[in-house]
């Protein structure tokens, strides 16, 4: 008998050679050979006849191979095999196929899918590049092999998997077969049977089997979108325990020691003084939903998803306020030094009024210059400090640490993340004595027990289904920007050809007269760097002899040296600067209300996530704004959707979830930095209602009254989960 956890070299038919070839596909256990889904189905039990093939459709038939050869034309050899039923007959072709020649003999028995289409000449219907199984001799054989030939390839509804190497889909489907049929019978059901009861989900076992040999009479259609009960159980599974991974350590987060932050009418009083303008709707929401977490005896953990411009800063300085004004420290995270920077500014011009001390803490900055900032910090004499990752440093340690805030989540790994949280954990720990400041402050005197965990909120501008929200930031709460500040007049935005660029400086010198600042932007892409960047300073070059001779134009890009950077920064924030000639270091953050218009060049190679991002940057103040995409050379089809999304929609989340969509979610959220757990068989895009189900149920099973879940299946459960989330959340941390 074997087991899940048995290794799949010991399949009958597999063997150790064959389990190389697999564990290059991740399948190295029976369970792993077990769970290698089809990707379809087709349908042998109720084949198509040729005869009722329509031009356009994607068919899947079996018929017979009548003959078979190779055309030479003048660009290519063609290979063709006519098949047929009874009297009906249909042409297949395969181009440059020379490799097919001695596969076909009359009278074999083949199953065909793909594109039916008409001949333009001959008007007659044929199969170009099918995919195609030949399924054994229609008269001759070996007699058992045929039998299980005719057993698992026609007479139903037949699996087709992903061929890999020489295995090919047939392989699959033997390979597959022999091990559910030496699977031991009892197979533990990992789901609490309350969930599994009222959810009505099959057992594991008929899964396992129904998802590779459906039923006959199961939908087609059910099938091929994952939605039988087979692989809605499957699903479930990956998902249930993920999430249950999630609450769990959610639960564990608010079972810390935190700090309970007063908010008292002192503290309103100041916030109140500091707001340059009356929050919105949405903003005044979401700090109480911050507040309220803050005032908790526990650690907050909050993600702020706003879209660009939706004023994510000034809510975060609010909070820094409560912070502060209870007597702790605030750290705010940047992911480039240029937003870092801003930040800086802003909070001095903002906070400094309440006379607290707010330092900054760059990676450039002199040795000996960071030395005393960090003692600064350590001594609790600084308040608020903002910096960009040299915050994570070893050497940076707070003395009182009581909130902080990473901006621009999803710039940073998720790594880092958790490596900020846990140096302000690690800092609080070691701390020996109480700051003066901590001390002077009335409130924090009992408050701040030692050993307890900073609040964390993390902003971010990515917005994503809340459900997937959930899921990637499951141990987070959310709260939601949902609502622009007053006054914006949507951003207009236009693609042109480059051969248009004339028009296009000419309405940007327009705009500068006006009085108001403009960006021209050039992909400067990693990979490319070097020559990139050198094709968009020799266009900043072009740019202020030409067209934009006698205005003040500053060129920005991430080789200047941290000074220069910040130089001409700030001259274009105070106007000094009309035109801003920059690479993508003005993606995140950057706030400059006065700049109205924007250029992006070569606009077909940005993602859209990015472009997004980047026209962000304008539309911040109340006159009307342009953003202009500009492509150069070939734009390739799925450009051209990323590009007619952004002239359609101004909206974060339509244009968030074609993103998702294009790009799928590994990449979306890069897989790598985001901690997306990689699913064997989940899919949270199309599976985001099971995904929601799952988490309702999680939470769901560890309230129960007599929670029925055993600590040994969540044991089992956090083992499974931090096997297939090894490389990512730090959820391993769990149990
Ligand atoms: P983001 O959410 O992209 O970080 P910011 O915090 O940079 O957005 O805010 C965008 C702009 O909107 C800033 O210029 C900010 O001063 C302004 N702003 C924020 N909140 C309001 C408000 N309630 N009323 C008017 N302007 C606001
Ligand atoms: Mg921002």
């Amino acid at each position: 008998m074997l087991e899940l956890s048995t290794p799949v070299q010991y399949v009958k038919g597999v063997g150790p050679r064959i389990a190389e070839v697999l564990a290059g596909k991740g399948i190295r256990t029976v369970g792993d050979l077990v769970h290698y889904l089809p990707f379809r189905y087709e349908d042998r039990l109720n084949p198509r006849g040729i005869a009722e093939l329509r031009p356009g459709e994607m068919a899947s038939m079996v018929g017979e191979v009548r003959n078979s050869g190779l055309f030479r034309t003048r660009s290519m050899p063609i290979f063709q095999v006519t098949i047929g039923q009874g009297r009906a007959k249909l042409r297949c072709l395969w181009f440059n196929a020379t490799y097919l020649q001695d596969k076909f003999k009359p009278g074999q028995l083949i199953a065909l899918y793909g594109k039916v289409e008409q001949d333009q000449r001959s008007r007659e219907l044929q199969i170009v590049q099918p995919q195609f199984e030949i399924l054994g001799d229609a008269a001759a054989g070996n007699g058992a092999e045929k039998k299980q030939a005719e057993s698992l390839e026609i007479g139903r509804i037949v699996p087709i998997y992903e061929a890999t190497g020489k295995l090919t889909p047939r392989w699959f489907r033997r390979a597959i077969r022999t091990a559910l049929e030496n699977l031991t019978p009892d197979l533990p059901d990992p789901i609490p049977a309350m969930v599994r009861g009222h959810l009505g989900l099959v057992s594991p076992r008929t899964a396992l089997w129904n998802v590779h040999w459906p039923e006959p009479g199961e939908s087609l259609e059910d099938l091929q979108s994952w939605r039988t009960p087979a692989h809605i159980r499957m699903i479930f599974d990956e998902l249930f325990f993920v999430e249950l991974g999630l609450e769990l350590k959610r639960r564990q987060q608010k079972a810390q020691t935190g700090i309970a932050f007063r908010l008292d009418d002192r503290v309103r009083a100041t916030i109140k003084k500091i707001l340059p303008f009356h929050p919105t709707a949405a903003q005044k929401r979401v700090l109480k939903e911050i507040a309220e977490d803050m005032q908790k005896p526990y650690p907050m953990r909050r993600l702020l998803q706003g879209d660009v411009g939706s004023g994510k800063t000034i809510v975060s300085f609010e909070a820094a306020i409560i912070a502060i004004e209870n007597g702790y420290q605030v750290a705010l995270m940047a992911p480039t030094e240029i937003l870092a920077q801003q930040h800086y500014f802003s909070a001095r011009r903002i906070l400094e009024n309440a006379g607290y001390r707010i330092v900054l803490l760059t990676g450039s900055l002199e040795s000996e210059r960071k030395r005393e900032i960090r003692r600064h910090i350590a001594q609790g004499n600084a308040q608020l400090v903002i910096g960009t990752h040299a915050l994570l440093e070893e050497k940076v340690e707070f003395a009182n640490p009581g909130l902080v805030i990473v901006d621009e989540q999803h710039r940073f790994g998720v790594m880092q993340r958790l490596k900020l949280m846990k140096k302000s954990g690690d800092a609080e720990g070691k701390r020996t004595t109480v700051t003066t400041q901590a001390a002077e402050g009335e409130s924090s005197s009992d408050k701040s027990g030692a050993g307890a965990e900073p609040d964390v909120l993390v902003m971010t501008a990515t917005p994503i289904p809340r459900t997937l929200a959930l899921t990637l930031y499951g141990d987070l709460d959310l709260s939601v920007l949902d609502e622009l500040p007053p006054g914006r007049t949507p951003i207009v935005t236009k693609r042109v050809a480059d051969d248009q660029s004339p028009k296009v400086w000419e309405f940007v010198r327009k705009q500068v007269a006006a009085g108001h600042q403009a960006y021209v932007v050039y992909p400067v892409i990693a990979e490319n760097e070097e020559s990139e960047l050198k094709a968009a300073i020799k266009m900043y070059r072009e740019l202020i002899g030409h067209v934009f001779a006698g205005l003040k134009v500053g060129l920005l890009h991430g080789r200047l040296d941290a000074e220069l950077k910040d130089q001409v920064m700030r001259m274009f924030q105070r106007g000094e600067l009309q035109i801003l000639v920059a690479t993508t270091v003005i993606e995140v953050g950057v706030d400059v209300p006065n700049a109205t218009m924007m250029v992006i060049e070569h606009a077909e190679r940005f993602g859209l996530a990015q472009l997004h991002q980047l026209r962000g940057r304008i539309g911040r103040g109340a006159a009307k704004s342009y953003c202009v995409l500009m492509t150069g050379g070939k734009v390739t089809e799925e450009a051209q959707r990323r590009l007619q999304a952004m002239v359609e929609t101004n909206d974060g989340f339509k244009i968030a979830e074609l993103d998702l969509e294009l790009r799928g979610p590994g990449e979306f959220f890069g897989t790598r930095q985001a901690g997306l757990p990689s699913f064997q068989v989940a899919n949270i895009i199309r599976d985001a209602q099971l995904l929601e189900l799952a988490r309702r149920e999680a939470a769901a099973v560890l309230d129960g009254p007599n929670s029925e879940i055993s600590s040994e299946e969540i044991s089992r459960a956090l083992v499974q989960m931090r096997s297939r989330w090894q490389h990512t959340y730090g959820l391993a941390e769990v149990g």
